[in-house]
């Protein structure tokens, strides 16, 4: 299980994750809020309306949910987890900290892992900068994260999110899983010397 504030770059070890450990299922969490552009039905998220939302918790079919900065709902679907871990598959669930918690009562035996920003003030910054938040809702994510970051004691690993390639691999590693090199790495520092040396 991963948890951290707002903007401290979960999509992006996730994106990650994705893109260098394919062997890692990530859960995909139903949510009542509106698709960001870029993000896909079915592969970011299940956005579903709150009626459907309402529905999943009636039968059952949430792990955990929780109603997020105030605002929208997001849950974990139940079925497709247990799948996961019934058959073996590392499974990582991106949740937040009530999301967290409930999951543990759950399954005691699952890893609680915080992503932790460099400092507040990077936190703030990568909030701003990322620009898919006006003011208010801004306001309210950095007030949960307030509450989120207090709770890094509850957690069996931190990992401080200063180099995302490092921070995943620290991820893995504690899933078991061997890091891999980052491709990219390579290949641009071809093309850097191709560059100087043209
Ligand atoms: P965002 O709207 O930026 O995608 O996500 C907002 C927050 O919702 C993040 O802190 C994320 O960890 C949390 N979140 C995403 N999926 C779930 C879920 O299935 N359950 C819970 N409890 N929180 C979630």
């Amino acid at each position: 299980m991963l948890a951290g504030p707002t903007a401290v770059g979960k999509g992006t070890v996730s994106a990650d994750i994705r893109a260098r450990y394919p062997q890692v299922w990530l859960s995909v969490s139903a949510t009542t809020r509106d698709a960001r552009p870029g993000e896909v039905d079915g592969v970011h998220y299940h956005f579903v309306g709150p009626q459907r939302f309402a529905e999943m918790i009636e039968h059952g079919e949430l792990l955990e949910w929780a109603v997020v900065h105030g605002q929208n709902s997001y849950g974990t679907p139940r079925a497709s987890v247990e799948e996961r871990l019934a058959a073996g598959v590392p499974a990582l669930l991106e949740i937040d900290l009530q999301g967290a918690r409930q999951v543990r009562e759950q399954m005691p035996d699952a890893r609680f892992i915080f992503l932790a920003p460099p400092s507040w003030d990077e936190l703030v910054r990568r909030l701003v900068g990322r620009g898919t938040e006006g003011p208010e809702e801004r306001e309210r994510r950095l007030a949960t994260a307030r509450v989120e970051l207090a709770a890094e004691g509850e957690f069996d690993h931190v990992i401080v999110n200063d180099d995302v390639h490092r921070a995943t691999d620290d991820l893995v590693s504690l899933m078991g899983i061997d890091p891999v090199p980052v491709p990219g790495a390579v290949s641009d520092a071809t093309s850097a010397g191709a560059a100087a040396g043209a």
